[in-house]
């Protein structure tokens, strides 16, 4: 066990849940989407393969679950190479300190993000105040402290490149957080999003718990930087994506994919940003 690993003072059990929780996907041979109560993780990889990755480390108390997750699709023992971040909110770090001790493995992540993953700086509060839903009344409880991975965790390599999977390239879309990243392969323009569009109208708890589909910009409450989140979409939506895993919500694809992510790269003000809350101006 790595001692120097640890996370916030604030880090706890988050008692939301919705009916896709424990769920796996097969979106492609190669991509795996299962849902950890209300976010998602990725696996990218084929199971007849040696190499794969983890995209996001999903809510805080959810190792085992990953790691018997893991080993049901690739194999008892087997690991992934590495756990690569779309960005450090708690519901995408909330078992990695659990996971790198067991299978003793790197992590990757924006540099812009390190700060929030190397204990040096804390993540502007929740706005429980923004404009809709009772998540955002209840997201002053989610964790914000950093958490502290120490040397485990290093930079996204800055040419864009993606540590084990040669295929993909990274994508800056900040806005949500100012470190947040996708990850698109071009060959059949497979993009896992992470919270920089969402399926699921995060903020509001029904919605959640039913996980009833419908594009959406970033979770308000957590969002800080609505005009880097407007311009980040409007990248997404310009490389034409025919599937996207999504960090909260099911996947979306095909003609439902684009025309939706069409409407909200166009209506972003309508659709996304909220008519108040305190990161609006
Ligand atoms: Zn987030
Ligand atoms: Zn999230």
């Amino acid at each position: 066990m790595d001692e120097n690993l640890a996370y916030g003072d604030d880090y706890k059990f988050i008692p939301a849940t919705s009916i896709e929780s424990g769920t796996g996907t097969e979106v492609l041979p190669d991509l795996y989407c299962y849902t950890i109560q209300i976010v998602n993780i990725v696996l990218i990889g084929n199971p007849e393969n040696e190499e794969f990755v983890l995209i996001d480390a999903g809510m805080p108390y959810s190792a085992e679950k990953i790691i018997s997750e893991v080993e049901k699709r690739f194999g008892v023992g087997k690991r992934p190479k590495a756990i690569l971040l779309t960005h450090g909110h708690f519901d995408h770090v909330g078992a990695i300190v659990e996971l790198i001790n067991h299978w003793d493995i790197p992590v990757y992540a924006h540099k812009l993000e390190l700060p929030f993953l190397t204990g040096k700086k804390r993540y502007p509060n929740p706005d429980p105040t923004v404009e809709g839903g009772m998540v955002s009344k209840v997201s002053p409880i989610f964790p914000i402290d950093p958490i502290e991975l120490g040397d485990r965790v290093s930079a996204l390599p800055e040419d864009g490149n993606v540590p084990y999977l040669p295929k993909f390239r990274w994508i800056h879309t900040p806005g949500h957080s100012p470190g947040h990243v996708s990850f698109f392969r071009e060959e059949d323009r497979a993009l896992i999003v992470g919270d920089a569009f969402v399926t699921v109208k995060q903020e509001y708890l029904y919605k959640v718990l039913t996980q009833e589909k419908e594009i959406s910009g970033p979770p308000r409450y957590l969002t800080p930087d609505w005009s880097a989140a407007w311009r980040s979409v409007k990248k997404l939506a310009a490389l034409n994506p025919t599937v996207a895993i999504t960090g909260h919500g099911q996947p979306m694809s095909g003609q439902e994919l684009a025309d939706n992510l069409k409407k909200l790269a166009k209506e972003f003000d309508e659709i996304a940003i909220p008519s108040y809350g305190k990161y609006v101006n």
